[in-house]
């Protein structure tokens, strides 16, 4: 199965500039990989979302490498055009050279109270144009230490549930158009990790909860994401039911994006 390593650069770098730095970083760092043999390319795609005011310059830039790009979000309206002030389509989206978007990462739902049926609205309108969706889900720190990760997770995962309930005709279509990232809020960006063996077991009980939806469902991407980084991407990665990370801080330094990327 393929792997998945996905940087997340939220809202970074500061400028075109240092947007030109990190690719040049990025660039030279996959040269590397290469040369020294470490290319695991064919095993491993590579994809990064940057902020949508990056987004255009940094695919045309990385259009000449396999790496991907995404959007971090999408707008809610299914219109590709309209009375929308602050949104972006999906089309704008594709237009920009994005293939993929994030959806439903933590801090969307913390800052912009993104609700399940938002989540869903987003979803269809971001598959119905052809972008693939990299959906987010996880517990807070309160909901794991009240043992209510699954819980919190079945509620969150009821997006999926809704959307083939609504176009069952897409199913077999999902696996490759849909990659769940599993990401504790609680490990975002604080050095904190839940266990490999944690991971694991929720890994498992996501992609249980999938193949009861719909039997070619089984075989979706699980993503971790949640504080991965070079030192302990090792460790994930050795776990067959960890089919790769969403990473955001340990994305914005090339070197240690391509060490994770490696590692898978
Ligand atoms: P982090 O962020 O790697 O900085 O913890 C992960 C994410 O928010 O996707």
């Amino acid at each position: 199965m393929q792997a998945w390593v996905i940087g997340n650069w939220k809202q970074n770098p500061a400028t075109s500039d240092d947007v030109d730095v990190l690719l040049n970083d990025l660039c030279a760092a996959i040269s590397t990989t290469k040369r020294m043999s470490h290319d695991n390319s064919a095993r491993c795609q590579i994809m990064v979302a940057p902020s949508l005011i990056h987004l255009a310059a940094v695919s045309s830039r990385l259009k000449a490498t396999s790496v991907l790009c995404a959007g971090q979000d999408v707008s809610a309206h299914s219109a590709s055009t309209g009375a929308y002030t602050g949104e972006c389509s999906a089309q704008q989206i594709v237009d920009a050279g994005a293939t993929w978007t994030i959806l439903g990462h933590s801090e969307r739902r913390q800052y912009h109270q993104e609700s399940n049926d938002t989540l869903l609205q987003k979803m269809t309108h971001a598959l119905s144009q052809g972008l693939g969706v990299v959906f987010c889900i996880g517990e807070t720190q309160e909901q794991y230490d009240g043992n209510q990760t699954l819980t919190v997770i079945d509620n969150q995962l009821a997006v999926v549930k809704a959307f083939i309930a609504e176009q069952p005709e897409l199913i077999d279509s999902l696996p490759t158009r849909l990659i769940i990232a599993y990401e504790p809020v609680w490990a975002i960006g604080t050095g904190k990790v839940p266990t490999v063996t944690e991971v694991s077991a929720t890994h498992q009980h996501i992609k249980q909860t999938l193949a009861g939806f719909a039997d070619s469902l089984s075989t979706m991407t699980v993503l971790y994401g949640g504080s991965v980084n070079a030192d302990n991407a090792d460790s994930f990665a050795a776990d067959p039911m960890i089919d790769g990370a969403l990473v955001g801080g340990a994305s914005l330094k090339a070197g240690s994006f391509l060490a994770i990327a490696t590692a898978f």
